[in-house]
């Protein structure tokens, strides 16, 4: 059974459930209407299955942020669907057309891990990186606020040493979440703060460090030197760490957050990405079209300002947010 069919069956018709499928139904909202609106406006004008209809439903799904690649696989799969064919009716052209992008969805994720690692013994460490602005600190923040909550020693290190603002919004964060930040100078050197406190999570037998991380030096070549001396410092003391490399991304970026992902990941090792501002994006589709580009797992999205707006990336709950409206429950067919 294909994603769409499991998702059509698991809450086709009905309402969601769970405190975490709602936070992504409200999350997603903008998106899904964005698409929705977009698929919607395609087939008003649908006339006919034609070389043109292929060529402008490519045209929608670029310009929906599904991404280039999934825009042409998805085009050329329909020009051999039967189903395709078979289908007259526009809602029944659309709802093949939901159907398979679904389904890449969730072909596309099936190998996917999307879990956070934590280290077997001793401290695990998750560094952040990211541009500024993406809403590096504010996860962190969040972040460090669940894993407290559920009991975990957490401490922060602010690796961002080049704006005082940085630091300030780290310590701010801390004291929010009743944890403590290693800190130094504004202007100090990053990998210094990061061995402090990567020395005081070992002696501390702290569960997990989260570092917070510069996104703009003077230029790109020295980011990401910066970066990669932050890692060997980490993992001088601790081998297996950072269990996690995080490359935070705006959502509401779009194409530009796909960019800044295929940049990052050339040159630092990223394990993950978390996806922000979801809540204030129109451009969701963008976690395909970076996970199709990268094969690097989204593992945290951003639903919202609230603490728990965090959330472990779920595909499935994810494709239902952004679709939600356009799947038909089974007795509407
Ligand atoms: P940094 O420069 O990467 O550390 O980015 P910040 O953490 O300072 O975040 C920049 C702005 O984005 C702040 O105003 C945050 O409140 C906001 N922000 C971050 N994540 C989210 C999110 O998931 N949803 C919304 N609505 N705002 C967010
Ligand atoms: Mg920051």
């Amino acid at each position: 059974m294909g994603l769409f069919d499991r998702i059509k069956k698991a809450f086709g018709g009905g309402e969601p459930e769970t405190k975490a499928v709602e936070k992504y139904d409200t999350g997603l909202e903008k998106s899904r209407d964005t698409f929705s609106a977009k698929l919607n406006a395609f087939f008003a004008g649908f006339r006919t299955v034609d070389e043109d209809f292929f060529d402008d439903l490519e045209e929608m799904l670029i310009g929906a942020d599904v991404g280039y690649e999934i825009a042409v696989q998805l085009t050329d799969e329909l020009r051999d669907s039967v189903k395709l064919q078979n289908a007259k009716r526009p809602e029944e052209v659309s709802q093949v057309v939901v159907q398979k992008l679904v389904d890449l969805y969730g072909e596309a994720g099936e190998a996917e891990d999307n879990a956070l690692h934590y280290a077997a013994t001793g401290p695990t460490v998750f560094l952040f990186v990211g541009v500024n602005g993406a809403g590096k600190t504010t996860t962190i923040g969040k972040l460090a606020h669940q894993l407290e909550q559920s009991g975990k020693s957490v401490l922060l290190a602010a690796g961002d040493t080049f704006r005082a603002g940085a630091i300030a919004q780290l310590e701010a964060w801390g004291r929010r979440d009743n944890v403590p930040v290693v800190t130094s100078e504004p202007g100090g050197d990053p990998a210094a703060v990061v061995y402090d406190a990567v020395r005081r999570a070992k002696a501390e037998d702290v569960d997990v460090l989260l570092v917070d991380t510069a996104g703009r030096l003077q230029n790109k070549v020295n980011l990401m030197n910066e970066l990669d001396k932050i890692r060997r410092v980490i993992v001088r003391e601790l081998p297996d760490a950072p269990q996690e490399v995080l490359l935070v991304l705006d959502s509401t970026t779009g194409q530009n957050a796909l960019s800044q992902a295929k940049e990052f990941n050339q040159t630092t090792k990223v394990s993950g990405i978390v996806l922000t501002k979801l809540d204030g994006s129109g451009k969701g589709g963008i976690v395909l079209a970076i996970r199709n580009a990268l094969h690097v797992p989204v593992k945290l999205v951003g639903l919202g300002e609230g603490m728990d707006d965090l959330q472990p990336f779920d595909p499935n709950k994810f494709v239902y947010g952004l679709f939600k409206g356009l799947i038909q429950a089974p007795d509407a067919e």
